[in-house]
């Protein structure tokens, strides 16, 4: 399929070329006439370019492009990346930044919303912009720089509190610097002696697996404990080069963990979020947190009920491998952290027993006096 697109579409192409992620980012599909030269948009689509407001930018890939059935406006990955005319309503409780980041920013670039661990913003750039972004009020502006200048008051925040103990890097997307910049503030934070753990947060290994080199490999498992956090999105995603690139990294002795957001339309079925939990528990990925959909503006085209999220976390529960239930999350508008919503397994008291509802639905009694 992969081969068929890039002849298609990119004749002069090599596949060495196609295998190499600056060729790949070079050719990003970043305007509207850019993607016309492949995809015929819908008139949803089109207004999505055109209904001014918001400017998040379009990035795709050639090969998660490639992923897509471009003769499909309700491809799921599609609607995940092409802009829609929805995009431009503003609904109820949707705000720029829902999740009061800014106000737990102490310095630029920290988000410290918990006692023990920080967020630390070491780009805006993504290979890929996804358009339900938590962060599509700062992503992607181009307005950031990433030289090391940039992340010095971060770094000197985390080496000056002795409770940060775990960091997790992300942006944008960390795995779009090159390997040195990488390095550089791994080898930093690593030196860190109360920072005992570091997590990078990556949609890199899905959307543009060729950026998984041995040599990014090789340098990454120099500074373990080291974990990393990738957003995957559906099933469609689990290319032949995605499941290397996951190889890869879980080879190193990194434990990977997969990141969904819930999104209506797109993998909101039992089936469609089985499908990529079995597949990621297959590519060594632990899927760890499904997301509900965060109230950025002009989000409420991809939000689905809470009900819905719990029933699809039930679907899985005791119906598969346990490993491969993630669990379901709310980030508490306003900068109250994440919290799990369930679902709940426990159906209240008899006298001293609890009433256990098991996978089945069956009610079972646990003894258990107050
Ligand atoms: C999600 C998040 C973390 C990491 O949370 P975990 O539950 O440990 O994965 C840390 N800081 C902020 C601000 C976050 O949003």
């Amino acid at each position: 399929m992969t081969t068929l697109f890039r002849k298609r579409y990119f004749p002069q192409a090599t596949a060495a070329q196609w295998r190499d992620w600056h060729w790949q980012l070079s050719n990003a599909f970043r305007s509207q006439g850019q993607l016309e030269r492949v995809v015929t948009l819908s008139e949803g689509e089109k207004a999505g370019f055109t209904s001014g407001g918001r400017a998040f930018p379009l990035s795709i890939t050639p090969h998660y492009l490639s992923l897509m059935d471009l003769s499909n406006p309700e491809d799921p990955l599609r609607r995940t990346m092409i802009p829609r005319a929805e995009e431009h309503l503003h609904s109820a409780g949707e705000r720029s930044d829902p999740l009061g980041e800014e106000a737990h920013t102490p310095v630029p670039r920290i988000v410290h919303t918990y006692p023990s661990k920080v967020l630390f913003l070491v780009t805006d750039f993504c290979a890929t912009y996804c358009r339900y972004c938590t962060r599509a009020r700062s992503v992607g502006s181009g307005a950031w720089k990433t030289s090391p200048a940039e992340w010095e008051p971060a770094l000197q925040y985390i080496e000056a509190h002795e409770e940060i103990r775990d960091v997790l890097i992300s942006g944008g997307d960390p795995l779009t610097l090159a390997d040195e910049r990488i390095e550089m503030l791994l080898a930093r934070l690593h030196a860190i002696p109360h920072v005992k753990l570091l997590r990078i947060g990556s949609k890199i290994p899905a959307v543009l697996p060729q950026r998984i080199t041995p040599a990014l490999v090789r340098m990454l498992k120099r500074y373990h404990p080291l974990y990393i956090s990738i957003h995957f999105t559906h099933p469609n995603e689990l290319c032949p080069d995605v499941r290397t690139a996951c190889q890869r990294l879980v080879n190193a002795g990194i434990p990977l963990g997969g990141q969904m957001v819930l999104l209506k339309g797109v993998n909101d079925s039992s089936e469609t979020m089985r499908a990529l939990c079995e597949g990621l528990l297959e590519c060594r990925v632990k899927p760890y947190y499904l997301h509900q959909c965060d109230p950025i503006i002009g989000s409420a085209h991809f939000k689905t009920s809470v009900k819905a999220g719990q029933d699809i976390i039930r679907s899985l529960h005791g119906h598969t491998t346990g490993y491969a239930v993630p669990m379901y999350m709310i980030d508490a508008p306003g900068g109250g952290g994440k919290v799990p919503v369930g679902p709940d397994y426990i159906e209240g008291r008899e006298g001293d027993d609890l009433l256990l509802r098991n996978y089945r639905g069956d009610i079972y009694r646990y003894h258990d006096p107050l």
